[in-house]
């Protein structure tokens, strides 16, 4: 069905006077030239709003300072253009605009943000900022004064463009809409600016937009036409996951973002990504996040339907909501962390322009199909080019300021609201408090936990005094699913201990369960269930308007298999995935209790003046990163083969003995936050040689080992970095003792052959052209695999003694080439599983393997998504008479060994997430040691380093790293 074509052509005449400003022709005709015309005349691809550009005769355009119109084709913007434009509006309008740093990105160039609004409200900016804080942060704002700022403050709108490097039109478009909000004398704009102060920040990953520039610029160079030069690096660690951060904050844009975000109290951010036709606004399929505000998901869809409605009516085709993603993973860098601090949180997805070009659109029936939800769909065969897309956005910002500058009171009333309802919710409902125990196992990751709550805002104080209160009697607020954190049952929420264990029957004697006597079973005993709160302690009261991460970050998801298919992942329960223990509080006396508040967390370690020294491996990536910690201090470190009592306490293998240590070594311990003490033991050990560590990358795409670089780093854990090609090099690995090759998409096929060996060679590689490609790797060719030698080269390795630590799909390639035949990969037909928090174990007789060096617990969880799903031959048990028992012997150590399994039980495997068919994924290997000649292969189906969130399963291959000369067991 074809859209009425009369509304396109009504609209031939500006809806709103320019009261009499000219325009400037020169740049007004590029524009022109620029936009796309349907020679049918049936679609539009501009308004009014943006199809000509206003003249100032004290304000330079993007043409002045940069010499084109955004929008020209083959032309895009460095990071040090789009700041220097930015740096001329600013001067040229100080009373209107105001240009900031935002600061450093991880290379150290600058991310700014820029304030642009009317003279009242430039020149009363802060005051305006804090009244939004007032806003924000209700708890002390009487009726009156809350009434009062109502009616005073003006919302903040924050843009941000191009945190999706290869998404290029956003900071072009900004540029634009920037001058335009700075000098347009139309009523609508004087609206805008009257009203609103809008916030632009026009590139968010700085280090991948300078990259991509590069190699937009080289694939013009080689002729590669539309089909541009794969961009392999974005930001130094992450690519396009650098918008799956806003959890856990490990990337300098993530921080700088949320810092930016709690100074400034936006009220919207609007995030521009480029992708599906023409213009998708955000509102999602659902399953929405849990602690998202009724209000909230509201908005959403007022804003969508007012651009929807708008644009629909000047005649552009394929303006839309609803689909593309669920809204239920938190983890989107800028727009989960407005939705759940209160603000609102959207983004457009536009049709991109591949760079800066043109393309003639051929989309699937799909794409094109009038649905319920999409009645004026994306139309074929019309030419959209890089105009068209910042056309599109421009325009739709453009409707959404305008909508938020006349419905400014209402937005203002809203956000106030919800951090109103937020506080109430957690003074009159359970849960009113999380409490961290600060003397438990993993004490500094805890520490690690709270820091991260602080970041984000959140108030967290410390108990000034031991106290006791009434257990976790949580039931669900009238049974809806609006609190997922209270869905938790008895046994795995306020008592747990051991995170996850469901057949948990002992409980260490170092256990910070309170109110529980060690070996007890957890129990439904009302009688039991006390709480003890001990000085020191931290709590995260629920009372405030910025707990909504907390209470995602520690709730269990339940994604049902009937749900609309997940956007990502399903499960992140961070105290699980960090094997760290939080009490969720029932009791509202918590609110009454001796507490203060606390800016950070610290634990230190406790290390007595000695020489010798044991120090507990307590099974986290602080004790696992030991041997690295004190290589270059001069000490020699061996490990426990087998538990030792000594002192009257049991250290169990793993645990490290350390002589020679001198202050150095000394502080390097107490940093980590381990307790040493003094002494020594001729208990069975082996001494630890620190392995020289290659970390391999593919050309095929990095930012699944950007993670576990990013892990290794912050661990102080250092490496060679390598390419697979350069195993192609005869004698490259003879400098290495480990090589970690963790996860890559990608079939077999691929990992060994590269990409298709197709039209000229294709370099990642510093030039006069490309400035910018000189970290981290360089190549002449991305496309080349290591080829059959390489991975020959790879086999021999191992052979020679080396140990392979393969993760997620690059476990697939050494199980493909037949490394180790006893391990294969099972095809499952029913598991779904996609990005979920599992239960896994120690597999039986394993617990000696050096892998599982402090993990003494019966389960414990770990992130794993789909696939692959491993499996070893059982042991051969056929009794065959007259056998040389050495034959049987010599099969037994070349078998591969499960280090660790899924939960055999299917109904105990999830721990949060989604999870169906799990009985084909019920006791197979997550874990798997398959010796290789005198080596080894360590394969995870798991991912251990997950997106800096699953820190408790980073020592297992750390262990196997440190002891890699000692994997037998
Ligand atoms: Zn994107």
């Amino acid at each position: 069905m074809k859209f009425p074509i009369a509304f396109g052509l009504l609209l031939a005449t500006p809806a709103f006077a320019r009261a009499q400003q000219p325009i400037d022709s020169a740049y007004s005709a590029r524009i022109r030239e620029l936009t796309q015309v349907d020679p049918s005349g049936h679609w539009k691809y501009t308004t009014e709003l943006v199809s000509t550009l206003p003249a100032s005769a004290t304000v330079p355009t993007p043409l002045k300072v940069l010499g084109y119109v955004p929008g020209t084709l083959s032309r895009l913007s460095y990071v040090a253009e789009l700041n220097k434009y930015f740096d001329a509006l600013a001067a040229a309008a100080p009373n209107r605009v105001k240009k900031f740093t935002l600061g450093k990105s991880d290379e150290g160039r600058e991310m700014i943000i820029v304030a642009i609004s009317d003279e009242a409200n430039i020149a009363a900016l802060d005051q305006n900022r804090l009244a939004l804080g007032r806003l924000a942060d209700p708890r002390a704002l009487s009726a009156q004064d809350r009434a009062g700022l109502i009616k005073s403050t003006k919302p903040i709108y924050w843009l941000s463009g191009s945190i999706h490097s290869p998404e290029t039109g956003s900071p072009e478009m900004l540029m634009e809409l920037a001058y335009r909000l700075t000098v347009d004398e139309s009523d609508f704009i004087k609206d805008i600016r009257s009203n609103v102060i809008t916030l632009i920040t026009p590139v968010t990953e700085v280090d991948g937009r300078d990259r991509e520039v590069d190699v937009v610029k080289e694939s013009q160079a080689l002729k590669l036409g539309n089909n541009s030069i794969p961009l392999i690096y974005w930001g130094k660690y992450t690519a396009h996951d650098n918008n799956r951060d806003g959890m856990v904050m490990s990337q300098a844009l993530t921080k700088n973002f949320i810092r930016g975000f709690l100074y400034w109290h936006p009220v919207v951010v609007h995030d521009l990504h480029e992708s599906v036709p023409f213009l998708y606004t955000s509102t999602g399929t659902g399953p929405y996040n849990d602690e998202y505000d009724p209000i909230v998901v509201d908005e959403w869809h007022t804003l969508a339907y007012q651009e929807i409605t708008e644009l629909t009516r000047r005649g552009l085709p394929g303006v839309w909501t609803h689909g593309f993603y669920d809204g239920w993973a938190p983890n989107y860098t800028l727009l989960s962390v407005a939705n759940l601090h209160n603000s609102i949180g959207r983004f457009y997805e536009t049709y991109t322009s591949s760079g800066a070009n043109c393309t003639t659109v051929r989309l699937p029936a799909t794409d094109t199909a009038r649905r319920w939800d999409r009645p004026n769909p994306p139309v074929n065969g019309i030419r959209w080019c890089i105009r068209s897309n910042i056309n599109y956005q421009q325009s739709g910002a453009l409707i959404a300021l305008k909508y938020t500058a006349d419905h400014r009171e209402t937005f203002l009333e809203n956000f106030v609201s919800k951090a109103e309802r937020m506080i109430e919710r957690g003074r009159t409902s359970a849960p009113y408090a999380f409490v961290i125990p600060r003397g438990q196992r993993h004490s500094a990751e805890a520490a690690d936990l709270v820091n991260l709550f602080i970041a984000q805002g959140t108030e967290v104080n410390v108990a000034l005094s031991d106290f006791t209160l009434k257990g976790p009697a949580i039931s669900a607020r009238r049974g809806t699913a609006a609190d997922s954190a209270a869905r938790r049952t008895l046994t795995d929420t306020a008592l747990r201990r051991e995170p996850s264990d469901p057949n948990a029957r002992t409980i260490p004697a170092d256990s910070a369960v309170r109110g529980r006597a060690p070996g007890a079973a957890p129990s439904r005993d009302s009688s039991l269930l006390v709480v003890r709160v001990h000085k020191g302690d931290w709590i995260v009261r629920l009372d405030q308007p910025y707990s909504a991460t907390a209470r995602t970050l520690l709730a269990i998801q339940h994604f049902k298999a009937d749900d609309p298919p997940p956007y990502d992942d399903t499960g992140w329960t961070l105290d699980e995935l960090r094997h760290v223990q939080t009490l969720k509080i029932s009791d509202s006396d918590i609110f009454t209790k001796p507490m203060q508040h606390v800016g950070s967390a610290v634990i230190e370690g406790e290390v007595p003046a000695s020489a010798s020294l044991i120090v507990r491996h307590l099974g986290d990536w602080r004790s696992a990163a030991l041997p690295w910690k004190l290589a270059a201090s001069g000490a020699s470190v061996s490990v426990l083969e087998a538990p030792v009592s000594f002192g009257g306490t049991s250290y169990p293998a793993g645990s490290y003995l350390i002589s020679g240590a001198n202050e150095t070594a000394r502080t390097a311990i107490r940093a980590l936050g381990l307790k040493a003490v003094a002494g020594s033991t001729n208990a069975r050990q082996h001494a630890i040689k620190v392995p020289r560590i290659a970390l391999m990358h593919s050309w095929l795409e990095t930012q699944n080992e950007g993670w576990v670089r990013y892990a290794l780093d912050q661990m102080g854990v250092p490496y060679t970095y390598i390419s697979d090609q350069s195993l192609r090099t005869p004698g490259t690995l003879d400098r290495f003792d480990v090589v970690f090759f963790p996860h890559v998409n990608g079939s077999p096929n691929s990992l060994v052959n590269g990409r298709p060996m197709v039209g000229p060679a294709i370099p990642w590689k510093k030039s006069a052209l490309t400035p910018n490609l000189d970290l981290w790797d360089q190549t002449d060719d991305i496309r080349p695999g290591m080829g059959l030698d390489g991975a020959a080269a790879l086999r021999h390795f191992v052979e020679r003694g080396g140990l392979l630590i393969t993760t997620g799909n690059s476990s697939v390639l050494p199980i493909t080439l037949g490394f180790n035949p006893s391990v294969s990969v099972t095809t499952t037909t029913k598991l779904n599983a996609r990005g979920s928090v599992m239960r896994a174990q120690p597999a039986p007789g394993a617990s000696a393997s050096p892998i599982l060096y402090g993990y003494d617990s019966p389960s414990f969880p770990v992130y794993f998504s789909q696939a692959p799903v491993l499996s070893v031959i059982p042991r051969d048990t056929v009794v065959v008479e007259n056998r040389d028992p050495s034959l049987a012997q010599q099969a037994e150590r070349m078998r591969a060994k499960t280090i660790l399994r899924f939960h055999d039980k299917a109904d105990s495997l999830l721990v949060s997430g989604l999870l169906a068919g799990g009985e084909e994924l019920a006791g197979k290997a997550a874990v798997v040691d398959a010796p290789v000649g005198a080596g080894h292969v360590v394969l995870f189906g798991i991912r251990p380093m997950w997106r800096w969130e699953s820190q408790g399963s980073f020592a297992l291959p750390l262990n196997a790293m440190a002891n890699w000369d000692h994997l037998a067991f």
